[in-house]
């Protein structure tokens, strides 16, 4: 370590939801934070195109998020709730879960993670020193403190290093923390959509054998729609233009979705990872850098903030008690309790994926079974509407 090294509690690496959602948490308690990021978010712009990646946020994400005042700040920007979740394999058997079964307004929100980002980073004070654009280059450990190298190189000094730099993270490799996983045979499609419908208040999932159609509302006249297929299928149709893939959407979808218009689109690969360990010495994994999950049941970034908003809470209280913020102690109890439920959530994502996203007939006849099964039961409509919203 050089002796002009700037001095901080923490370094965040990674300034994306997750990251920016921890720095925040940390600098609102009085902790000395370094904000390191790649890619600064733009300004909103009420006219924009809505983000392309966009996420369904639980009650129990919403609900920190406003302890932070970040959600206050995008319901300013915009949003959409819903009340009802819908899946189906024919349209004319429709399973509903809805908000009203368990007594609440709606079971979430449909953000743009653009904008949700915006809106974490608007609340970040004086204690947080932001380094953006930047990226680190370096790593150096020692018992006490844990020495980061900047592209530009300064160097930051920390007792504590989270990285929340996504999927591919820098620092996990940096830390020498391996991974479990796989890629899916499975790609998917987004596209942003204007529906012919006013704003909507329903998000469904049609299971079909070759995987999963989606649609996610927006904000107004428009929506998100996920369409998962054999990869080689997505890249043929991310190839098309607007009017050629609404026209194969408007094809595949069922009818419900109406008379839809493509306005953009991407695809992503997708991909199970699991770090073998969530730290080594004072660096900490946090969202995606830790775990990714199929995105079948939008739960990616609600781990992220379950993550995020624990690992928070044990450093202010080790903070309020003196005591050694990047202990391996604290980080062991961390470990602890979000490796086991991220790996619950991944295992259930699979099965569901192995069951709803599959032609062989044995798992249709299983498919079929759950989704009436599902329609009949009071108790499991409550449990799984539950569930969604992140309380259970
Ligand atoms: C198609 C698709 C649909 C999804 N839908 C949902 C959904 O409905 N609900 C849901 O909860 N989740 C969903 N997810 C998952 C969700 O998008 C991720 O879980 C979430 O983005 C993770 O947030 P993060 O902050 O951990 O990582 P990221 O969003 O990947 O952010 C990482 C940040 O780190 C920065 N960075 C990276 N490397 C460096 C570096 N070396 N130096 C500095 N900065 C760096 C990046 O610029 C970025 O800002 C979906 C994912 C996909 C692919």
């Amino acid at each position: 370590m050089t002796s002009t090294a700037s001095q901080f509690d923490i370094t965040v690496v990674g300034g994306g939801m997750v990251g920016a959602a921890i720095a925040l948490a940390l600098s609102q308690a009085g902790l000395q934070v370094a904000l390191i990021e790649k890619l600064a978010p733009v300004a909103f712009d009420a006219q924009s195109t809505p983000d392309l990646r966009v996420s369904s946020v639980n009650l129990a994400s919403e609900a920190w998020l406003s302890d932070l005042g970040a959600w206050q700040a995008l319901q300013q920007m915009r949003l959409c709730p819903y009340q009802r979740l819908q899946a189906f394999e024919h349209p004319q058997s429709v399973v509903t879960f809805s908000a009203i079964d368990i007594e609440r307004s709606h079971l979430g929100h449909i953000v743009e993670n653009n904008l949700l980002q915006l809106a974490l980073w608007q609340q970040l004070g004086s204690n947080v020193q932001l380094f953006c654009p930047s990226s680190v280059t370096a790593l150096e450990q020692t018992a006490d403190s844990a020495i980061l190298t900047l592209d530009s190189g300064e160097q930051l000094n920390s007792d504590l290093v989270v990285a929340a730099d996504g999927g591919h993270s820098l620092l996990r490799q940096l830390a020498g923390i391996g991974t479990n996983g796989w890629q899916y045979r499975q790609a998917c499609l987004v596209a942003l959509v204007k529906t012919p419908y006013p704003q909507q208040d329903v998000t469904w999932q049609q299971f079909t054998p070759s995987g999963p159609k989606a649609f996610l509302p927006l904000n107004g006249q428009q929506g998100s729609v996920v369409w998962y297929e054999d990869a080689a299928k997505v890249k043929q149709l991310a190839a098309l233009n607007p009017a050629q893939l609404t026209q194969e959407l408007v094809k595949a979808f069922p009818n419900v979705i109406g008379d839809v218009e493509v306005m953009a689109s991407s695809w992503f690969p997708l991909a199970r990872m699991d770090a073998n360990r969530y730290f080594a010495g004072r660096v900490v994994l946090a969202g995606d850098a830790a775990h990714t999950i199929n995105p079948l049941a939008g739960q990616g970034v609600n781990l992220g903030f379950a993550d995020a908003k624990l690992l928070t809470e044990l450093i202010i209280d080790a903070k309020r008690h003196n005591s050694d913020i990047g202990s391996a102690q604290l980080l062991q109890r961390y470990q602890r309790k979000r490796k086991p439920a991220n790996l619950l959530m991944m295992s259930a994502m699979d099965g569901f994926y192995q069951v709803f996203g599959n032609d062989n007939t044995p798992l249709r006849k299983l498919r079929q079974l759950a989704l009436s099964v599902a329609a009949r039961s009071t108790m499991l409509k409550t449990l799984v509407a539950r569930y969604a919203v992140g309380s259970e």
